[in-house]
């Protein structure tokens, strides 16, 4: 133990870790000693000298450290086994019988900072989004393949985030068997094709997977509007739950194929769907009122602090748009997914945008995270998914 690397807070910065959040910022660290090359783990104290707990550091990065245990143990394969477990434990309650693609690990929400796994069916996806998890690579294929025994684990480290730690992108087979151009997913009743070598993210957005299904609870006969759809989540899940019409739209010529055959893929050919590429707002704006439901779950707006204005305003236009289209008693199904963009914030945006359209609004439900995505409470900047149902008079 006493070999490792040891980095020494300044006084009084102890505080965020003491209540576990699981990042240090460069700021914060008055001493630096021993090996701190990118990724290496390392022990933290605080400026008092007391013992903090162990991390990866990485000296290229604003976030100098990820805290990964409190104790002083030794971070072995048995250590990140135990840490996969804790994870895996939560989706088998949770989801077994119900859908075969979920998050199975998610970074900081899971205690693994940096690291994302997501399984369809027998194919295994990860990100590296750190040079702390980027140089145990090694100890956690092993594990995954040891415990999920997967045809294929593919890796799309192919992200922006990457370049903060100083690594760059990468993404190829990592093992197993080549993987085909798409993987075949079963989520509640739907089924999808996922392109998880070039699809967005990482092939599909497992976050809405619940969000989908509460749609199709309320379709039945409905006249639907999903805008932003990429293949089609939503719209297949409101088809199978018996909606009458669907409209969708896209900017992503790539997405609307895979809508297509997905419509087919799930015998729902004879409904009529209408596909519309272009850009969100300008559609919107095209169209008439004359919509039972309304999805909105557009591309996150505010990667950064700074850009909120332009994302708040961005967001007030499209639900201005929605409510404008919806008939009486329709339904909102209304989502950020900018890290910035608060509860409180976006139900204000929410609500000026019905202020303006002259509707009368009520809030059904708030509608977040499944439980594939946790968010560690100590690390509030892992919650990044806010949705609000509402329903328009
Ligand atoms: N609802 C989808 C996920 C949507 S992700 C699901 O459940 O799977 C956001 C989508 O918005 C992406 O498919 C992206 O191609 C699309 N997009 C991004 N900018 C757009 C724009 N200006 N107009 C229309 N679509 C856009």
């Amino acid at each position: 133990m006493s070999a490792l690397p040891r980095i020494t807070l300044k006084k009084g910065k102890e505080k965020p870790i003491l209540r576990g959040h699981p990042w240090v910022f460069s700021g914060a660290v008055a001493r630096a000693e021993g090996d701190l090359s990118p990724g290496e783990i390392g022990e933290v104290y605080s400026g008092d000298g007391n013992f903090l707990g162990i991390g990866q550091f990485n000296p290229h990065s604003q976030i100098i450290l990820r805290m990964l245990t409190r104790r002083k143990e030794v971070l072995d394969s048995s250590f990140f086994r135990e840490r996969l477990l804790l994870a895996d434990a939560l989706r088998e309650r949770g989801l077994k019988g119900k859908a075969n693609d979920y998050r199975a690990i998610n970074g900081e929400g899971d205690f693994l900072p940096g690291l994302i796994v997501d399984r369809y069916g027998e194919t295994l996806v990860i990100q590296f989004l750190t040079a702390g998890m980027d140089r145990l690579k090694g100890i956690f294929l092993d594990l995954l393949v040891k415990h999920f025994n997967p045809k294929s684990i593919y890796e799309r480290s192919d992200v922006p985030a990457r370049k903060e730690e100083g690594l760059p992108e990468a993404k190829g087979l990592l093992y197993g068997e080549e993987v085909p151009e798409s993987v075949e997913i079963e989520e509640y009743e739907c089924r999808f094709r996922v392109d998880v070598k070039k699809g967005q993210k990482t092939g599909f957005y497992l976050d809405q997977r619940e969000n989908r299904f509460s749609l199709q609870e309320v379709s039945q006969g409905k006249k639907i509007l999903d805008c932003f759809c990429y293949s089609g989540g939503f719209s297949i899940h409101a088809g199978l739950g018996g909606a009458k019409e669907i409209e969708l739209i896209d900017s992503s010529e790539d997405a609307l194929e895979r809508v297509k055959d997905h419509f087919a893929l799930n015998h729902l050919g004879k409904l009529p769907a209408h596909l519309i590429r272009g850009d969100g707002f300008e559609v919107m704006r095209s169209l008439d009122s004359d919509y039972d439901i309304v999805v909105l779950d557009p591309p996150p707006f505010a990667k950064k602090k700074a850009h909120l204005p332009g994302a708040s305003r961005g967001y007030k236009d499209l639900n201005l748009q929605a409510f404008r289209l919806l008939k009486r008693e329709g339904l909102l199904f209304t989502f950020s997914c900018s890290h910035h963009m608060n509860w409180d914030l976006f139900q204000k945006i929410v609500f000026s945008a019905a202020v303006d359209a002259k509707r009368k609004v009520q809030l059904l439900g708030r509608r977040g995270h499944p439980i594939d995505h946790p968010v560690d409470l100590s690390h509030p900047e892992g919650e990044y998914l806010r949705g609000m149902v509402c329903r328009a008079l």
